[in-house]
């Protein structure tokens, strides 16, 4: 039996091609895509044709993604055929050093999986142990498909150190912008976006933010931003979702004494940003970086999504078959949509 997969093959070059169905062999499962969701790392893999850590081309290409169980190899306990899973795009290896002390997104041995545009995927074991979760019958595919995004954004929440009710103000209205804004609102913090899109703008409010700035692309204008803190001060958090360096440099400069900086959007490798000591040693600014998620982190966006305490269905702008992944990842870059279901 064939099926179908799109490989990434360099910068900007896709290429459905026909496969057999591969077998699962011991402790592996053959997962039926369902769903599965187009990403901003996808755009950027798209257009930089790979990614330093995730994938090297040619690949197949995807990493958000459920469906069901349609074989299980020998020696797998438990899962069987016609689950429905989700199945998150990391997998640590359980004892490095890293992973012994919770920190398991930093594990040397993290292994990813990449595949979800394609009608089957082949789990390796370890994913299969560590990395795919049983779903509930009443969460719909193209929500699950989300679990992987979900907990970047859960543990890059856990890394800010919150109070109740803090002001924070979020860089960046893409799709982990606005999941880190549905998030930080469901937990009662006052959240402001910042993002040059006015539609995007639109989609924050209806995900519960509190106020939404419309910005210049590249920066600069940290102090006005500054100047909508309540009391004017800066905000106590503020998180980077854009990855771009300019940004950053803002999202330091409109902090409050004592606040915290989340860089949470990864930057173009070898980038850099002039840092003002004055104001990160006399303010006692806190910066933190955030990358992936944990086992912990998983767990805990997959009971959001079940319980639907995060509904992040405005985010999914359009759906289309494995054939229309080109125009989605496109309609991406054009910034029309957010995110686009993939239905294999
Ligand atoms: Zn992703
Ligand atoms: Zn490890």
């Amino acid at each position: 039996m064939k099926h179908r997969v799109i490989y990434l093959l360099g910068p900007e070059q896709l290429e459905l091609r026909e496969e057999p169905v591969p077998e699962p062999g011991e402790g592996e499962i053959l997962v039926r895509i369902r769903a599965a969701a187009t990403c901003g790392t996808d755009v950027k893999v798209f257009r930089r044709g790979g990614h330093p850590r995730m994938l090297r081309v040619p690949t197949a290409f995807g990493h958000e993604l459920a469906g069901e169980v349609a074989e299980s190899g020998p020696g797998v306990t438990g899962f069987q055929r016609g689950h429905r899973v989700a199945v998150v795009n990391s997998a640590p290896c359980g004892r490095c050093a890293y992973c012994e002390g919770g920190r398991e997104n930093l594990c040397r041995d993290l292994r990813y999986i990449n595949g979800a545009f394609a009608e089957y995927i082949l789990i390796p074991r370890r994913f299969v142990e560590v990395s795919t979760h049983r779903l509930d019958a009443d969460i719909a595919y193209e929500l699950a498909a989300l679990l992987e995004p979900l907990a970047c954004v859960v543990h890059g929440i856990d890394v800010c150190d919150l109070r109740n009710g803090s002001e924070v103000l979020v860089y960046g209205g893409g799709p982990m912008g606005l999941l880190l804004t549905s998030a930080l609102a469901v937990e009662g913090h006052r959240v402001v976006v910042a993002d040059p899109n006015p539609g995007r703008l639109k989609v924050a409010r209806t995900l519960g933010a509190t106020d939404a700035v419309q910005v210049v692309r590249d920066g600069g204008e940290a102090e006005r931003l500054r100047g909508l803190s309540a009391d004017g001060d800066g905000f106590d958090c503020t998180i980077d979702a854009t990855g771009v360096p300019a940004v950053w440099e803002d999202a330091l400069g409109c902090v409050r004494p004592g606040g915290v900086v989340n860089f949470f959007g990864g930057c173009p490798p070898g980038t850099r940003i002039p840092l003002d000591t004055t104001l990160v040693h006399y303010n006692e600014l806190a910066i933190k970086g955030t990358y992936h998620h944990r086992p912990s982190t998983v767990a805990r966006a997959l009971d959001m999504l079940s319980r639907g305490t995060v509904d992040p269905r405005p985010l999914l702008s359009a759906e289309a078959p494995l054939e229309g992944l080109e125009e989605a990842l496109r309609s991406m870059m054009a910034k029309k949509a957010l995110k686009v279901v993939i239905r294999p």
